[in-house]
C-alpha cells in the first residue's frame, strides 16, 4: 500500500484543475484510495519537489514509425511513399518489429504516456510484437495492425480474406490481456482500402465490440482522391457507408471537413484525434478547434509519430495552443491538460486520466523549475517549457513502468542487429 507525498496537479473538468502544493496519495491494489493535503502520517516515498500528474493519453501514434521521427517533410502522400512505406515494410521481419517495439514502449513510458491508441504496420506478427512489448512494459493501450489492400506497395498489401482473420486471431490472443490491452480495428485510410475491406472491418469491430480508428480529411488532395475513388459526396460519407462512424470510432486529423460532416460527426458521437504538431510539420492545415468545441464533439490529442515530432504529449498540447491562436482562439491551459489526460481518456472510453479516489493509479512524476509554486506557474512549465527533462517516474495501475534514474534513454536501448 504505497503512500506517496508529492505536489499534485490534476484536472477536475475542462476548465479547472485541482492543485495541492503538499499532498498525500494512497494507492491500494492499483487504485487511488485517498487524496488530500499531507497530514503528517508516515509515507513510503516523498516525491517532492516533483509534481504528480495523471498519465497522458495519446490518441494517435504509429508504432512502426518510431525510427523515422523528423523525416516528415510534406506533403502527406509524397512522405508516405518516400519514407513511411519503406520503413513499414521492414516490419515483415518479426525480430525487427520486436526490437523497435521495445524502444517504442520505452518512449511512451518515458514520455509519461500511460494510455495510447496505436497503429501498427500491416503485418500481424508486428502487432504481436508491439503487444508483447507493451505488456512487458505494463502500459495501457489499444492496438491494431493497419489494414491496406489496394493502392499501396505490394509488400504492404494484405487482402481482406487474410487480414481480417488475422485480426480476429490477434483479438483472441490480446484483447483484454491484463485488463490493459485491447485490439483496435484500423483501416489505414480510404485511399489504401477497398470498400470490401472497410465493410468487413466495420463488421468485425461490431461483432467483437472493438474500437475503430482511421485517418480522415488530412489533406485536400487526399479528400479529392477519396471522393473520386468512392464516388462519394464527401470523405466522411465513405466511412459512414461502411458502418464505421459511431461513438467507438476515432478519426485522426479532421482538418478539411465541411459543416455537414462536422454535424454528422457530432450526431454520431465520433471522436476527433487532434494531431496539431503533425498537421504543422506536414503542412496539412489547421484543425478548426471551434467546430469541435461548439458541437461538443469528443476530442483527444495525438502525437501522430512520426509526422509529429515528439512522443511527449505536452509538446503536442503546446502545438494545439498555437493552432488555436492562429484561429483567433486562445485556449485555457487547463483545457489543454484536460485534453491530454482525463478528457482524452473519457473520449477514448478509458475511465482514467485523473488523480481521483476510485480511479486506477496511472500517474507520472515530473520536474518543474524550483521557482514554479503556483497553479499557473506549474501548468505553464508542464505544458509549455520545451526544455523540461524526461518524466521522472511513470506508473500504470500503481505499477512503476518507468524510472529515469535507473533506465537509459529510450534511444540508447536500441539493440543493434
Ligand atoms: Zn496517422
Amino acid at each position: 500500500m504505497p503512500v506517496l507525498r508529492a505536489r499534485v496537479c490534476t484536472p477536475k473538468n475542462s476548465t479547472t484543475v485541482r492543485w495541492i502544493p503538499d499532498a498525500i496519495v494512497v494507492i491500494e491494489e492499483g487504485r487511488i484510495t485517498e487524496l488530500g493535503p499531507f497530514d503528517g502520517r508516515p509515507i513510503d516515498e516523498d516525491l517532492r519537489p516533483s509534481v504528480l500528474l495523471p498519465g497522458f493519453v495519446d490518441a494517435h501514434i504509429h508504432f512502426p514509425q518510431t525510427r523515422i521521427v523528423g523525416s516528415a517533410t510534406g506533403p502527406l502522400l509524397e512522405w508516405l511513399d518516400r519514407a513511411t512505406f519503406p520503413e513499414e515494410a521492414r516490419f515483415a521481419d518479426p525480430q525487427h518489429a520486436a526490437r523497435v517495439a521495445r524502444v517504442f514502449a520505452a518512449n511512451l513510458a518515458s514520455a509519461g504516456t500511460t494510455s495510447s491508441l496505436v497503429y501498427s504496420s500491416v503485418h500481424p506478427q508486428a502487432a504481436h510484437a508491439v503487444f508483447q512489448a507493451l505488456s512487458d512494459r505494463g502500459l495501457r493501450a489499444r492496438v491494431g495492425p493497419v489494414l491496406m489492400d489496394i493502392r499501396c506497395p505490394d509488400e504492404l498489401m494484405l487482402p481482406a480474406d487474410r487480414a481480417l482473420p488475422a485480426l480476429a486471431e490477434l483479438a483472441d490472443t490480446w484483447h483484454g490481456h491484463n485488463d490493459l490491452l485491447e485490439v483496435a480495428v484500423i483501416p489505414r485510410f480510404a485511399l489504401c482500402c477497398t470498400e470490401q475491406m472497410m465493410t468487413g472491418a466495420g463488421q468485425l469491430a461490431q461483432d467483437r465490440n472493438l474500437w475503430v480508428s482511421t485517418h480522415l480529411s488530412e489533406t485536400q488532395i487526399e479528400c479529392q482522391i477519396a471522393c473520386d475513388l468512392f464516388d462519394a459526396p464527401d470523405y466522411l460519407s465513405i466511412y459512414e457507408r461502411v458502418g464505421m462512424v459511431h461513438e467507438r470510432s476515432v478519426y485522426a486529423h479532421c482538418i478539411h471537413l465541411s459543416d455537414s460532416e462536422w454535424d454528422r460527426m457530432a450526431a454520431a458521437k465520433a471522436v476527433v484525434a487532434h494531431c496539431p504538431d503533425s498537421n504543422d510539420f506536414l503542412g496539412s492545415g489547421g484543425m478548426p478547434v471551434r467546430a469541435v468545441q461548439d458541437r461538443n464533439i469528443p476530442l483527444a490529442v495525438g502525437t501522430d509519430i512520426a509526422a509529429g515530432r515528439s512522443f511527449r504529449l505536452p509538446q503536442i498540447l503546446s502545438s494545439a495552443y498555437d493552432n488555436g491562436l492562429r484561429q483567433g482562439h486562445t485556449l485555457n491551459p487547463r483545457t489543454l491538460l484536460w485534453w491530454g489526460t482525463r478528457g482524452g481518456a473519457q473520449s477514448l472510453g478509458w475511465d482514467t486520466g485523473a488523480i481521483e479516489v476510485g480511479l486506477d493509479a496511472d500517474l507520472i512524476a515530473v520536474d518543474v523549475p524550483p521557482w514554479a509554486e503556483t497553479e499557473e506557474q506549474v501548468l505553464a512549465a508542464i505544458l509549455f517549457d520545451k526544455d523540461a527533462p524526461l518524466v521522472r517516474k511513470t506508473w500504470v495501475r500503481g505499477e512503476q513502468v518507468w524510472d529515469r534514474d535507473t533506465e537509459i534513454h529510450p534511444w540508447n536501448s536500441w539493440e543493434t542487429p
